[in-house]
């Protein structure tokens, strides 16, 4: 598969549906407009890489919303230069977002062959995050902490402390929390102890992988 007009085309529709649909950062809708997202996909999907909607990828899992990955890279408001904790690489689109905005990247998959491939693909197209981890995001990344912003793009049934504890202060985490829906929860570290809570709202994520034993 290759970028073309057509798909570019498709791009700058699909950065004005989700303008429309409440994002104003321009450079999380500059981003949308510059990454050929149907070269993420399966190229059976390539006809729909430009709506706004989840597909699957590989192991059962699925390449975000659109409008999710708006929603979240401009909820974090990532800063150039910014060290960002990424847990659920996937298909990488979330990634190749956080690059777009100038962010060291370091992201954790939890499937092997969902890690392996994205780890391959994402350079390719010259997106280079710090490091991909083959692990578990339920324990962050403590040997890279603190991070300044950590973002959770799979639904988690609670909010893991190791990732509370891995935010500078002044940082924020982004996580999706709830079993079949997820409430958009942000939490902006403001002390070693204190956090700040914001409810940002319902949506649905494939479920974060327990730990296998
Ligand atoms: N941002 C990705 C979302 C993929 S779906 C994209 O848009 O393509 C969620 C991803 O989180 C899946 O790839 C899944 O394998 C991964 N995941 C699930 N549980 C995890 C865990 N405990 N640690 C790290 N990654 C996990």
């Amino acid at each position: 598969m290759k970028d073309t007009t057509k798909h570019q085309g498709l791009r700058n529709q699909l950065a004005n549906v989700l303008e429309a649909k409440g994002i104003t950062d321009a450079k999380v809708l500059d981003a949308v407009r510059k990454i050929p997202r149907h070269l993420f996909m399966d190229s059976s999907f390539e006809a729909h890489a430009y709506q706004d909607k989840a597909f699957p990828i590989a192991a059962e899992q699925t390449i975000s919303q659109p409008y999710t990955v708006a929603f979240q890279s401009e909820v974090l408001e990532i800063q150039p230069g910014e060290k960002v904790l990424e847990i659920g690489t996937g298909s990488g689109y979330q990634t190749a977002v956080l690059l777009e905005l100038g962010a060291e990247v370091y992201s954790i998959e939890r499937q092997h062959e969902l890690f392996k491939k994205t780890s391959m693909f994402l350079p390719k197209l010259g997106y280079r995050p710090k490091r991909f981890i083959f692990g578990d995001g339920y324990k962050g990344l403590p040997e890279e902490a603190p991070f300044d912003k950590i973002i959770v793009t799979a639904g988690a049934p609670y909010v893991p402390k190791a990732l509370l504890g891995q935010i500078k202060v002044g940082g924020r985490l982004l996580i999706p929390v709830g079993d079949k829906e997820q409430v958009m929860t942000l939490f902006i570290r403001k002390s070693p102890k204190e956090f700040e809570k914001h409810e940002l709202g319902g949506f649905r994520f494939v479920p974060m992988l327990k730990k296998k034993n």
